[in-house]
């Protein structure tokens, strides 16, 4: 590890000793926060190295925010660069078919490759720290960590803290870091930031795509990238094994009217032997909520997605009437008001009891 920079004097204490602060994730960085970050770059040792992390099962925003700030950095002539994700393996770590094409996936290497002590840490779009795995043990060992997100249940891990609640994903966050660092935007970086922002904008049709949001995706436009080729490969491909997986999973789901407070739940569930029968991987259900979540009866819509013997990935997802984000923070989960996410454990009919328990309350 490298001596420690000018910055690293001014660094908060070490993450055991701050506790949640919600108000401050409310509140969104400071100027104080934005020119530490700027700092950490800036001040970067001579050679120094980077890694750059994002959240198990890597989504759009995760991929696109980590490699776009990762590209930007590569242009302010930062050479020893990394990123991983919790479960990267291999040489050449892969990621989603819809993200296979995304530039920069060269900066990619398998988790336990990630050098175990750069001098800066860069964390993005993860909620809490139990969706970074063993790579945890990176932040607790580095002189310098930033941690970008937009989760208003982030648990306030890492040192220096760029968390924005009303960013609709975490690339927002990413830009304005790169322009404050002075990194112009180039086609490659803009196309990584641009699938993190449709992405976690469902296309630009949440509620939280803002006129900002529309400003920045001109912005990205701008630089010649091509929206029909990368919304086609990013949300309207899939192998035809999943055209038919989904509709297995579909026709057994489920619709309660009069659950959650009257509001109306409905659900499915897909098990690893549902994938395993249509040779399908796990990344082709994340979409499957979108599909759920369309029945008009329901305001809340769960995808409850096996990952091993007694773990199961849950989507939850409201149009407006359920704080489902609080429902998947009580299960020891986070995410957004309106679409939230938790681990569970046992049966399917143990997991939708939890969450019967927690939305029926
Ligand atoms: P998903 O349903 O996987 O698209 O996730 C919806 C939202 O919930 C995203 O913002 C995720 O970051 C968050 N989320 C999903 N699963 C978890 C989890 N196990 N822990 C914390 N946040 C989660
Ligand atoms: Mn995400
Ligand atoms: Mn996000």
């Amino acid at each position: 590890m490298s001596a420690r920079g000018p910055l690293l004097a001014a660094v908060p204490a070490p993450r055991e000793s701050i506790p949640p602060q919600p108000a401050a994730v409310q509140a969104g960085p400071t100027a104080a926060d934005w020119s530490a970050a700027v700092t950490a770059v800036r001040d970067l040792p001579p050679d120094g190295s980077v890694l750059l992390i994002c959240h198990v099962n890597p989504d759009g925003d995760a991929l696109g925010s980590m490699l776009g700030f990762g590209l930007g950095l590569r242009r302010l002539g930062v050479r020893h660069l990394q990123a991983t994700f919790p479960g990267a393996a291999g040489d050449r770590p892969e990621v989603p078919e819809p993200f296979q094409a995304l530039p920069g996936l060269d900066l990619l290497v398998s988790d336990d490759r990630a050098s175990a002590d750069p001098d800066l840490v860069v964390c993005f779009d993860v909620a809490a720290e139990s969706r970074l795995g063993a790579l945890v043990d990176r932040l607790d060992r580095t002189p310098a960590s930033v941690v970008l997100d937009h989760h208003a249940s982030n648990t306030w891990f890492g040192q220096i803290h760029l968390v924005d609640p009303s960013a609709a994903a975490t690339s927002v966050v990413a830009v304005q870091l790169l322009d404050r660092l002075g990194v112009p935007l180039d086609a490659e970086i803009a196309e990584c930031l641009y699938v993190a922002l449709a992405t976690d904008t469902g296309s630009f049709k949440f509620d939280m795509t803002t006129p900002a949001v529309h400003e920045l995706a001109a912005r990205l436009l701008g630089t010649g990238i091509r929206p029909g080729e990368i919304s086609r490969r990013v949300f309207d491909t899939r192998p035809f094994g999943a055209v038919k997986l989904y509709g297995e999973v579909l026709g057994r789901a489920e619709l309660e009217p009069a659950a959650a407070g009257g509001v109306g739940r409905v659900w499915a569930y897909a098990t690893l032997e549902d994938l395993r029968r249509h040779d399908q991987r796990p990344y082709v259900l994340e979409g499957l909520i979108d599909s759920v979540r369309c029945a008009a009866e329901a305001d809340v819509s769960c995808v409850v997605k096996q990952v091993a013997d007694d773990e199961w990935a849950v989507s939850l997802r409201s149009k407006g009437a359920v704080d489902v984000g609080r429902v998947a923070v009580a299960l020891g989960g986070g995410g957004h008001r309106l679409a939230a996410g938790f681990t569970g454990r046992g049966s399917v009919a143990e997991v939708m009891a939890q969450i019967r328990a927690q939305l029926d309350a």
